[in-house]
């Protein structure tokens, strides 16, 4: 059922497998992430685009891109490795956006294909996920993650330097705008989809900090269901910013939990790491 287009994926028993998508690790199952996308079509100000994506995020280095065929070469050693059978998924988080390279796609259906069994995740900025969904769905992508930072215009004209669209550059809270749409109507439907999805935000200090129950609250009700709060990384055009406190992010879990579940155990990992969390 996994394989069609329009109908519901059954997510539920899926989560077991997954070990991202529980509110703590269980150190039993793990994940193989393929660094196959380096493109970005927007532009985060926390962003070093060296380094991987902040979708899943330590910005922590990828250690090289590889293509969808190399993708299928390190599935299958990781597989045949000692840990091998503990890792369950497979997920394409960076190193920039999975859904604006062509070779995600290509790697996803590969991978399987020789790998029917292993669940399918994904990180995305959301821009083009309202168009990709259903290819996604037809792949068998179970497991999403949308990274939004904030519902405001105005705050994301502050977050975001520009965003590519239809073959635009747009800079301000226009392309903010465009972004803030299409990441709430993908998350609608991929959760109408069946897919389990999982919002990650990142926290920053003085620019998205005092809109993040609202959107904690937006977010529920378009179908997410678990939020992961990241500290920002100060880095790149943000490199001046403060990072917020440890006791901060437990008190926004704290807050936050009341309205969905919190992930407490995101290590920030790499666009190829490979391991048991
Ligand atoms: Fe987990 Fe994120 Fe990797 Fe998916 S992409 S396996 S949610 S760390
Ligand atoms: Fe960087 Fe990811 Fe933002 Fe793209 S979406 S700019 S790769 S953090």
């Amino acid at each position: 059922h996994r394989e069609c287009n329009h109908t519901r994926i059954s997510s539920p028993n899926l989560n077991q497998g997954h070990p991202c998508f529980s509110t703590s690790g269980h150190g039993k199952t793990g994940r193989i992430h393929l660094a196959v996308a380096p493109e970005c079509n927007i532009s985060c100000n926390y962003c070093v685009r060296k380094f991987d994506c902040a979708n899943e995020s330590r910005p922590g280095v990828t250690s090289k891109v590889i293509n969808p065929e190399e993708g299928i070469e390190t599935v299958s050693k990781a597989k045949a490795s000692p840990i091998g059978s503990k890792l369950t998924v497979v997920g394409i988080a960076g190193p920039g956006e999975p859904l604006a390279n062509e070779e995600t796609f290509q790697t996803l259906r590969k991978v399987k294909r020789r790998f029917p069994d292993m669940i399918f995740c994904l990180s995305t900025n959301g821009l083009l996920l309202p168009e990709k969904l259903a290819e996604l769905a037809e792949i068998g992508v179970s497991h999403l993650t949308v990274t939004i930072n904030t519902l405001d215009e105005q705050v994301g004209a502050k977050i975001y330097s520009y965003i590519h669209w239809e073959g635009k550059t747009m800079i301000g809270p226009d392309g903010a705008k465009i972004l803030i749409k299409n990441q709430l109507e993908g998350l609608e439907q991929a959760s109408k989809a069946g897919m389990t999805v999982k919002v990650n935000t990142v926290v920053i200090p003085g620019i998205n900090e005092h809109l993040l129950y609202s959107l904690a609250l937006e977010v529920k009700k378009r179908g997410a269901q678990i939020h992961n709060l990241l500290p920002l990384i100060p880095q790149a055009k943000f490199a001046d910013r403060m990072a917020p406190r440890k006791e901060t992010i437990r008190n926004y879990r704290s807050i936050l939990g009341l309205i969905l579940p919190q992930m407490k155990h995101c290590q920030q990992c790499r666009a190829d790491a490979i391991g048991v969390l």
